[in-house]
């Protein structure tokens, strides 16, 4: 097996290792692919294909590539107890639910006990590589708001819970060695507490109480550290009254939390407490994070892909502080780190390690911008990665290796993992950037299909239109009907919501069809769309909260005709218009909002159901 041993504590070492695995993906990756076949011969989906034979080329003439619907009878097979050979050699310890959904519930990706090591040493590269670039983080802690999720059982007792909830309540996250770079301000038992209110309270109090300590800041996704910066706003008188008091408010009753808080504040501290009051008094937070932790050298976040809506506001709060995207990885597989942290946000790139999965790139077309551009050329996606769905059978032949991807090109990303994906279609686009040494770099593009994503979510096209088909049939009694409708993250909140912009027609009479419009009725079609939207989305919706209520906009009849206009005056063909249903660009959203003449909101959370895995 692959080695993933390094000393975490010796950097040499650690960026050592990255030169001789960049240097050989070419070897590396063949031992791989070798590895996993020569592995899983015997398991029923490769027999399926290579009736037992482990040859590379054969694998890649005779196996498929798929997208989850072609592994999902055999994860619900597994699901329901049969044996974990389907797909694995290796015992399947755990289903992965991703925030990717199949027909609104998350999908399941198989983890094995070992691939707990894989993760763990990508963890482990990444300290060699910022301290590289940032020296001094021995010097201190980090301030890591991280925070666990619901785990489910399937029928046959498997956990089924998301990737980083897996991690954390690891072995491996919770006996970590105590090196340089992993003290963090909060108590383990803090990350996981199961109220995520509470483990929010205690480790922002935590944070506080250890200003003097905070050499960096972060979370793993930039709106899940916004979200810290609101409850902040939001708390900051109670957090200080702890502090002034040494006593942690009553209501944390989360055992763990209590004993593990409670010792760090000690006793009361109201110099403390005086001061970070005075910081949260005034009127502008602006800078805020480096106010009230002033030693701090960086905000780790990822703001690469859907994340990269938050940089400005950011940067408003880190008042120049550099946002550092560290990793790329999923609940199929962890993929790569980004080797030069101090890069700005659009220009990071990641670059996938051979030895974590074997990767295979199929080729998305250029240039493209016909059928899909309206989407993208309305957005800051450039339009070089524009895809085109035809042809399908011809693009899988086309799949090209991890070495002989070419620079400027995009792809989207297969993976063959260690623990049961085969040619795997993880739905992700990249650009390549660059080699670092023989392995290529990949900037994010963006994720196939995504119209809308605030936190964790990512609505897509279809969903969004079945969620508004069902909601618009409430406008049926009134004689009104919709004729025309987009969307849009709004983020200048925390949380963000989603809006959309609906055109109504009254068919009745001449009145503006608004002025019939029923505040109550709009705010049911609101509802109707956040409960028709998938589990990912009500669940942040309904209990991190994590997205606010749904919001539609009534425009004006005729908006988006001028819409249209617009959008081809900029150089979208006439004939092949067709309506961006998600908006980025600033000016056609500025068109929009100066045609509304109602706007409603969701009144109440989507009821969020109980995932039966399997059924
Ligand atoms: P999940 O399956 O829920 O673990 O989500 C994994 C997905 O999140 C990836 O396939 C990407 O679409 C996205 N993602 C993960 N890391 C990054 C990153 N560094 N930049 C942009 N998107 C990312």
């Amino acid at each position: 097996m692959m080695d993933l041993r390094f000393d975490s504590q010796d950097d040499k070492a650690g960026l050592q290792l990255i030169e001789e695995l960049t240097a050989s993906a070419k070897k590396v990756q063949k031992q791989v692919l070798v590895e996993i076949l020569t592995r899983n011969a015997e398991t029923e989906y490769l027999q399926r294909f290579l009736s037992g034979q482990c040859d590379v080329d054969l694998f890649k003439e005779k196996v498929p590539l798929v997208n989850y619907e072609g592994i999902k009878p055999y994860i619900d097979r597994i699901a329901k107890g049969e044996p974990s050979h389907l797909l694995s050699a290796e015992p399947i310890s755990e289903l992965l639910t991703s925030s990717g959904t199949s027909g609104g519930r998350p999908k399941m990706m198989p983890s094995t006990a070992k691939d707990l090591d894989r993760k763990t040493f990508l963890y482990d590269l990444l300290v060699p590589v910022m301290n590289k670039y940032i020296p001094g983080l021995d010097q201190g802690k980090g301030m890591y708001l991280l925070f666990i999720k619901p785990e489910t059982k399937t029928p046959s007792g498997l956990m089924a819970r998301p990737v980083l909830t897996s991690y954390y309540k690891s072995k491996n996250f919770r006996n970590r060695p105590f090196n340089k770079y992993n003290v963090y301000t909060s108590p383990d038992e803090t990350i996981l507490c199961p109220d995520n209110r509470q483990s929010m309270y205690c480790q922002l109090l935590c944070g506080l109480k250890q200003r003097g300590e905070v050499l960096r800041v972060g979370a793993v996704f930039a709106s899940a550290f916004l979200r810290a910066i609101k409850f902040l706003e939001d708390n900051w008188r109670e957090l200080c009254l702890n502090i002034r008091t040494g006593n942690l408010s009553d209501w944390v009753t989360d055992i763990g939390s209590r004993e593990s808080v409670t010792r760090i504040l000690e006793q009361p501290d109201f110099e403390l407490a005086n001061l970070i009051e005075a910081e949260c008094c005034k009127k502008s937070w602006e800078g805020i994070i480096k106010r009230i932790w002033p030693r701090t050298k960086y905000i780790d976040v990822i703001v690469t892909g859907s994340m990269a809506q938050y940089i400005p506001n950011l940067e408003f709060y880190g008042g120049g502080l550099p946002l550092i995207s560290t990793m790329y990885a999923s609940s199929e597989c962890y993929f790569g780190l980004n080797l030069k942290p101090l890069s700005k946000p659009s220009d990071v790139s990641y670059t996938l390690l051979p030895n974590m999965a074997f990767f295979e790139f199929l080729p998305v077309t250029k240039g493209h911008e016909g059928e899909i551009g309206s989407v993208h050329r309305n957005g800051f996606t450039s339009n070089s990665c524009l895809e085109t769905d035809q042809n399908s059978r011809k693009k899988e032949t086309a799949a090209v290796d991890l070495v002989d991807v070419q620079i400027g090109r995009c792809y989207e990303l297969i993976v063959t993992t260690f623990t049961g994906l085969y040619r795997y279609k993880v739905g992700d686009i990249l650009m390549v950037t660059g080699f670092h040494n023989k392995a290529p770099q990949f900037k994010f593009v963006h994720r196939r299909n995504v119209v809308l994503s605030i936190d964790t979510d990512k609505t897509n096209e279809e969903d969004l239109m079945s969620a508004v088909a069902r909601a618009k049939r409430l406008l049926e009694p009134l004689e009104c009907m919709l004729t025309e409708y987009t969307s849009y993250a709004d983020t200048s909140t925390i949380p963000g919501h989603y809006v959309l912009f609906w055109e109504i027609k009254h068919m009745g009479s001449s009145t503006a069809a608004w002025r019939k419009l029923d505040s109550s009725v709009m705010e049911e079609c609101c509802s109707v769309v956040e409960d028709s939207l998938d589990y990912i989305y009500k669940r942040c919706r309904a209990k991190d909260k994590s997205i606010g209520p749904l919001e539609i906009r009534v425009v004006q009849e005729g908006c988006f005709d001028s819409l249209m206009d617009l959008c081809v005056s900029q150089g979208s063909s006439v004939n092949q218009y067709k309506t961006p249903r998600c908006i980025k660009s600033k000016e056609l959203l500025r068109l929009l909002d100066s045609r509304v003449i109602g706007r409603f909101f969701s009144q109440k959370p989507p009821v969020l159901p109980t995932i039966h895995q399997t059924s």
